[in-house]
């Protein structure tokens, strides 16, 4: 119905019960069927140690009295739980309501008096919590925060698993890339969307080098490159190989040991068990899928004189081509490598780092590859050949005709232009905007994804960053 705003009601006994379980099937099937650009509220949600879980389902707002029922009741709320007054040692806590106040000072005070700084301490820790749940949108960590404080409360953990089983939905939603690193936080990291969008591209998007050997190696310190540097070098010297660490990730193939999250990941050395367990069934359908004629894993000196008859070095190989063809086929799409073959392919590399900066391709700087998330910049002349490579309506955003000209002059696209856009496309995603005949208008950076696009009536849908004309 046409709403501005959905409430989602009736959940406070599930909540008051500590079922949190039953509160995130509840959110998540109800943000299925909504419209992605309406606030949602959810009534009644007071406790701060799960706002960041329904920030994380997609809930807007909240309102509750539960700060001031909690404060006639003597309890204190904090992110981590709820104490009762008459159990505490010391308030730790330095809001403003609390600061000078001891635990016998509040037993002190005439009850109103007591109640009315209970309820002031339950809503500065709620304010508190919400800033830091901005903080964590902001900066990509909500997943982070989300299982960090599931340790709280095994409801909690309970919530999170459930969660994890709606990644599916939630994943159409999870940013491309971010800046910071990814945190391992617990079992339940594994299986956060950005991982396993991760496998499911690696799957269905790289395409392996045409050697015939395929040697792997354990999971180890990144990047993987520089562990293994030695090893890779001593091998490509004799043997046709391609090279990929069984890894927290899945299958990580050496081309893509700097894109977004490989390198930018934190992971213990010590995993779960379960993990382990899960890491060995992605790599065992790897086994199955990968093609090599022969793959086999590193195990020192014995394994090169296993392989050097099996497959000397045929051809020279220019891995950084290598590199550039499997991170745009995991970016764009299978086939977006398609771009390097047959043309003269230059670098301009960083002298500092000796890292590629630039990609030309015959003579056009077609790509920039960012530093901090090893995945291209789009060029104009990039998303030229990438039209060819791609067919509609893949890595595009169709505009209405009128506004299009106004992005090839470097307007920014607003969401109620959008005519259609590639369901694949990501928050974050670089893509070509396009009019309504298909003709390229601009190179841009997606703010939402398909959904988000065709519902929303106003606000930015792509940030043009370059036009064909530049
Ligand atoms: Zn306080």
């Amino acid at each position: 119905m046409d709403f501005d705003i959905h409430p989602i009601g009736g959940v406070v006994p599930i909540m008051e019960g500590y079922r949190y379980s039953t509160l995130v099937d509840v959110v998540m099937a109800s943000k299925r069927g909504l419209d992605p650009s309406r606030p949602v509220h959810l009534f009644g949600a007071g406790h701060p140690m799960m706002f960041p879980l329904a920030v994380l389902m997609g809930c807007d707002m909240f309102d509750s009295a539960a700060y001031a029922k909690y404060a006639r009741d003597e309890r204190i709320m904090y992110p981590t739980g709820t104490r009762f007054l008459r159990d505490l040692h010391d308030l730790a806590c330095s809001c403003p309501a609390c600061v000078k106040t001891s635990v016998d000072d509040l037993k002190e005070m005439d009850k109103s008096e007591r109640t009315r700084r209970i309820a002031e301490h339950n809503l500065h820790v709620s304010l508190l919590e919400l800033k830091k749940v901005k903080n964590a949108i902001h900066e990509g960590s909500i997943w982070e925060m989300v299982e960090m404080r599931a340790r709280a409360h095994p409801a909690l953990l309970d919530a999170l698993k459930t969660l994890v089983a709606h990644k599916d939905h939630l994943e159409r939603f999870e940013p491309a890339s971010r800046r910071g690193a990814f945190f391992y936080c617990g079992p339940e990291s594994h299986e956060r969307p950005t991982v396993t969008r991760y496998r499911e591209r690696f799957f269905s998007r790289y395409r392996r080098p045409d050697t015939k050997v395929l040697v792997g190696f354990e999971d180890a310190e990144k990047p993987y490159s520089r562990t293994y540097s030695k090893e890779m070098s001593a091998i490509s010297r004799k043997v046709d190989a391609s090279f990929l660490v069984a890894s927290f990730f899945g299958p990580v193939p050496i081309e893509l040991d700097h894109m977004f999250p490989i390198a930018q990941s934190v992971i213990p050395k010590d995993l779960d068990p379960e993990v382990i367990r899960r890491m060995g069934e992605v790599m065992e359908r790897h086994a199955h899928a990968h093609g090599y004629p022969l793959a086999v894993m590193w195990d020192g000196e014995e394994t090169l004189s296993f392989i050097e008859d099996i497959a000397p070095v045929n051809r020279e190989r220019d891995s950084d081509v290598m590199m550039c063809r499997a991170v745009l086929d995991m970016q764009f799409g299978r086939g977006a490598g398609d771009i390097l073959a047959d043309k003269k392919i230059e670098f301009v590399k960083s002298r500092n780092t000796g890292r590629i900066r630039n990609v030309m391709i015959d003579g056009a700087h077609a790509l920039s590859l960012r530093a901090h998330d090893g995945r291209f910049t789009l060029k104009s002349d990039g998303a030229r050949l990438l039209m060819k490579a791609l067919p509609p309506p893949k890595m595009r955003v169709v505009v209405e005709d009128e506004p299009a000209e106004f992005s090839r002059k470097g307007a920014n696209v607003f969401a109620k232009f959008v005519v259609d856009c590639d369901e694949d496309i990501r928050p974050g995603d670089d893509l070509m905007v396009v009019d309504t005949k298909g003709e390229l208008a601009a190179v841009g950076r997606a703010l939402m994804n398909r959904e988000e696009m065709l519902a929303f009536r106003r606000g930015i849908a792509v940030r043009v960053k370059s036009t064909p004309e530049e």
